[in-house]
């Protein structure tokens, strides 16, 4: 039978629990109303909600969640964004998704009005950055400037939810929006990728699931690399079709991806650590003509070897999130089987159990990699 059938309650309460975010670093279980699909929107009831370092950020630091323009602290807010569950009501004008369909989210609605937006781009919406989330202007994005998915329900535009076929789990559905984000890195750099070298810098979720999508795309070789604490991960991101793996504390990256590519460098690499010397050594495994993506940033100013990068016409691009509607496609290479994603998914716990989910992922507890709260 359907998972989603047999698990299908009809009736939705008044009333929901919900994680509301109090100071920095505190969360508190509270109860909320259920909330109401709008025009274009769908309620949700959550089943799954996976813990993103950005939902670490949010809960110590408030960015890049804001909600009416400020920090989200005892605001009512509710956190989580890498969820999916089962669609329980249709907002008025829904028919791309039917109630009792299991979905996954991407993030950002974006406004769908300004110039970005209409390019494809939502995740660098303009309504996002001095007005960021300005509701009036239609714009959204789940669990920074809405409500997020550490709940029981939650309501979602139409444009940011994909289908998830009746044989994927929920824990790996949640996974969804991480292979999109690797997705659109790919999408940005813009190449061929089948055939051409990528490498990815920084196993965590995103770079692991960068690998599983670049070799999908048929990327020969994919290199991952990593630090000394992260050996169990590059041994995960062979097993997600990497073709060699390098350790950064045992050998030079730069050398190791030279070698790997008969002394030329990458065609691509996608930077997914946010280590500070991190874009500097990209920069050096990068083949002349060659593109870097960045996708996770340091949290201070780095150095970067700037005329190297001129020299040899090497393009530099950095992406928010996952635009251009990438979370479906990287949703139909894992309704594909392409790549293992649930791998990475290490940890389980219930819906009262919030807390100690986020100190997993935080602390890496048990080498924790994908922490999912179960609803
Ligand atoms: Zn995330
Ligand atoms: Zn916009």
């Amino acid at each position: 039978m359907n998972p989603a059938a047999a698990r299908l309650d009809w009736r939705i309460p008044e009333k929901m629990k919900a994680w509301v975010l109090g100071g920095p670093g505190e969360l508190k279980l509270a109860e909320k109303p259920v909330p109401q699909p709008g025009a274009a929107e769908v309620l949700v009831r959550v089943d799954a909600v996976a813990v993103c370092a950005t939902d670490l950020e949010v809960i110590s630091h408030g960015e890049p969640a804001l909600i009416q323009g400020g920090l989200p602290f005892n605001r009512n807010f509710t956190p989580g964004h890498e969820y999916m569950g089962t669609v329980v009501k249709l907002g008025a004008g829904v028919d791309e998704f039917e109630v009792g369909e299991r979905i996954a989210v991407e993030v950002h609605a974006g406004c769908g009005r300004c110039e970005r937006c209409r390019e494809g781009m939502y995740t660098a919406c303009l309504n996002y950055g001095m007005n960021y989330g300005d509701h009036d202007k239609g714009h959204r994005a789940n669990g920074f400037t809405t409500d997020g998915g550490f709940a029981e329900y939650a309501v979602n535009h139409v444009n940011t939810m994909v289908h998830v076929p009746a044989d994927m789990s929920d824990e790996e559905a949640t996974l969804i929006v991480t292979a999109g984000t690797a997705m659109y890195g790919l999408d940005v750099l813009g190449g061929l990728i089948a055939g051409q070298s990528v490498v990815v810098t920084g196993p965590g979720a995103i770079g692991l699931m960068a690998v599983g999508v670049a070799k999908a795309l048929g990327a020969s070789p994919v290199i991952l690399a990593g630090a000394h604490r992260d050996r169990n991960r590059l041994e995960l991101g062979r097993r997600l079709g990497a073709d060699q793996t390098v350790n950064v504390h045992e050998e030079d990256a730069v050398e190791a991806v030279k070698r790997a590519t008969r002394g030329k460098g990458a065609h691509y690499v996608l930077e997914c650590s946010g280590a500070p010397g991190a874009l500097d050594q990209a920069v050096h495994m990068t083949s002349r003509g060659g593109r870097i993506c960045l996708v996770a940033f340091p949290r201070e100013p780095v150095m970067v070897d700037v005329a190297h990068l001129v020299r040899n016409n090497i393009y530099l691009y950095g992406i928010r999130g996952e635009g251009r509607s990438a979370t479906r496609r990287a949703a139909a290479l894992m309704a594909q089987k392409r790549f293992a994603a649930k791998l990475i998914h290490t940890h389980t716990f219930p819906l009262d159990e919030v807390p100690t989910a986020i100190r997993f992922a935080r602390e890496r507890i048990e080498d924790a990699i994908k922490v999912v709260v179960k609803i």
